[in-house]
C-alpha cells in the first residue's frame, strides 16, 4: 500500500491512499502538480472517493482526462462532482477550484484487484460520505469521519447525531487501526473512535439538558462553547459551534 502525504497550503495535511490498485481520494486542486507526478509514477485501476469535499476530489478531472479508469462516489455526491465548484471563496483559496468530472455511483461493495471492499454509508461529516472496509485484513479507510477527536466547530451541513450513528456503524466492525484522510495511519483507531463517540454522547446530553430547561440555541451555544473561534469569521459562519448545537436540537425535536 502506498500513502501520499501533502501538507495543505492553509488547511490540514492531506493523505491519499493507493491500495491493491485502488486510489482512495484525489486531494485538492491546489496540489495538482505534485499529485500528477504521483499519478504518472503509479498505476491504479479505479478511484474511490470517500466524499465530495474539494480536498478529496480536486484532481479527479485530471485522472478522468488522462487515465482510463472509473471514478466512484456515493450517489449523493454525483451531482456535486459533475457540476462546477459552488463552495465559498475562502475554501477556493484554501484548496483550489475543483473542476467538474464524471463519476459512477458506488454500490454496497467494490472490488479492487484482489479485495472486496464493503462500502459503508457513514454520513454526518458530509451526506455523501463513505468508509471502505476489508473484512479479511480488518483494514478500514474512514475518510473524514475520525478527523478530530473532539469536534466543537463544524460546517453548516454537518450533523453531530449522524456522525454518532456513523461511528456506531464503524465500531460494529472488527478493526483496531484505521486510515484517516487527514491523520494518515491511526494505529489505535478503534480506541480513539470510541473516545470520540463518548465525547459526542456527552455533548449531546449536555445540550439536551439545556434545551429541555428552556434555553435558546444561542444561549446553549454560549454556555457550551464559550471560546471564540477565528474560523467562524473567516468562513463567514459556514463553520460555527452553533451548527453543532443546531444539529443536536433538530435531532431532539425529531425524537420527541
Ligand atoms: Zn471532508
Amino acid at each position: 500500500m502506498k500513502m501520499v502525504t501533502k501538507p495543505g497550503k492553509l488547511g490540514r495535511t492531506v493523505y491519499l491512499f493507493l491500495v491493491d490498485g485502488m486510489l482512495i481520494d484525489t486531494g485538492p486542486a491546489l496540489l495538482l502538480e505534485e499529485l500528477v507526478s504521483f499519478y504518472k509514477q503509479n498505476l491504479f485501476e479505479l478511484v474511490t472517493m470517500t466524499h465530495s469535499h474539494e480536498d478529496h476530489t480536486g484532481t479527479a478531472w485530471w485522472i478522468k482526462e488522462n487515465r482510463n479508469v472509473p471514478i466512484y462516489i456515493h450517489p449523493n455526491g454525483k451531482r456535486i462532482c459533475e457540476n462546477p465548484a459552488s463552495y465559498p471563496e475562502y475554501r477556493k483559496i484554501t484548496w483550489g477550484v475543483r473542476k467538474p468530472f464524471k463519476v459512477l455511483p458506488l454500490k454496497t461493495s467494490i472490488y479492487s484487484s484482489n479485495v472486496r471492499w464493503e462500502v459503508l454509508f457513514t454520513p454526518g461529516h458530509a451526506n455523501d460520505h463513505v468508509s471502505l472496509y476489508d473484512k479479511h485484513s480488518g483494514r478500514l479507510f474512514a475518510g473524514d469521519l475520525f478527523l478530530t477527536q473532539e469536534p466543537k466547530i463544524i460546517m453548516k451541513d454537518e450533523s453531530i447525531p449522524l456522525m454518532m450513528d456513523s461511528i456506531r456503524t464503524l465500531l460494529k466492525l472488527d478493526f483496531e487501526s484505521l486510515f484517516c484522510s487527514h491523520n494518515g495511519f491511526v494505529p489505535n483507531g478503534r480506541n480513539l473512535l470510541t473516545q470520540k463517540l463518548s465525547y459526542l454522547e456527552e455533548l449531546y446530553d449536555k445540550i439536551e439538558h439545556l434545551y429541555r430547561k428552556g434555553y435558546s440555541i444561542e444561549e446553549i451555544k454560549k454556555l457550551t462553547f464559550p471560546k471564540k473561534y477565528r474560523l467562524i469569521e473567516f468562513s463567514k459562519g459556514e463553520y460555527d459551534t452553533l451548527h453543532a448545537v443546531t444539529s443536536i436540537v433538530q435531532d431532539i425535536k425529531k425524537r420527541s
